[in-house]
């Protein structure tokens, strides 16, 4: 059963979550604090973590950077306010989906089960890479040139996509889709901020190769001969 940790200070919205969610057939948690939250995901982790932006002590996106040190788990943020900026930097700091208030909460629940479904490893794990990398899926690890990569969650969706299709150029609508993120206005640019961590990542292996190619006004591609 889904354990899902609700952080919402305010009880009537988190009765109706946690309505929605059990009619669903997953436990709750419910804390009221950002910095329960982060203590609570260390004592009893969750399967997603549904995060209110306005509480009480810290900001959600304080408490979402303070999980993201140490859990990938997803995060759904809830916002009253429905600004690009929220979500360009929600995203940013590796948030999974964005709800504005006022919400319904079976589109929450929705919402929850395409994040937990998307999250299940794939049945066949990436074969026959070329180049130098080797992708298990089941594990959710890539090795470049023999050395397993730290890659964060969008990190990993990004670059497994890429190696799935060598030379072809993936705009960054598609590498959203990729990640699990629905495309929408202001998003794109947040692709840009993974690609360069993620090739940060690489060139910590390999300083002189460059796998990742930019397609100026494109997007970006996986290239074999350059890995
Ligand atoms: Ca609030």
């Amino acid at each position: 059963m889904p354990h899902i940790l609700i952080v919402e200070d305010e009880a009537a919205i988190a009765d109706t979550l946690i309505f929605a969610l059990q009619g669903d057939g997953h436990s709750t948690e419910w804390v009221t604090l950002g910095n329960a939250a982060v203590e609570q995901q260390r004592q009893r982790p969750a399967d997603l973590i549904i995060l209110d932006i306005g509480l009480p002590d810290i900001s959600g996106f304080e408490a979402c950077r303070q999980l993201r040190r140490f859990t990938e788990v997803p995060v759904m943020f809830l916002s009253a306010r429905d600004g690009e900026i929220d979500r360009v930097v929600g995203l940013e700091i590796g948030a999974d989906d964005y709800v504005v208030k006022p919400f319904s909460p079976r589109e929450v629940a929705a919402r929850v089960r395409a994040i937990l479904k998307r999250m299940a490893p794939r049945a066949e794990p990436v074969s026959n890479v070329p180049g130098l990398f080797v992708v298990d899926t089941l594990r959710m690890l890539i090795s470049y040139r023999g050395q397993p990569l730290s890659l964060t969650r969008h990190e990993f969706r990004l670059l497994q996509s890429l190696l799935e299709q060598p030379e072809r150029v993936l705009s960054r609508e598609q590498l959203l889709d990729a990640v699990g993120v629905a495309a929408d206005a202001g998003y794109e640019r947040s692709i840009d901020s993974h690609i360069k961590s993620l090739r940060a990542k690489l060139r910590a292996v390999a300083a002189d190769a460059e796998p990742i190619q930019t397609h100026r006004g494109l997007g970006y591609s996986y290239s074999p001969s350059h890995s």
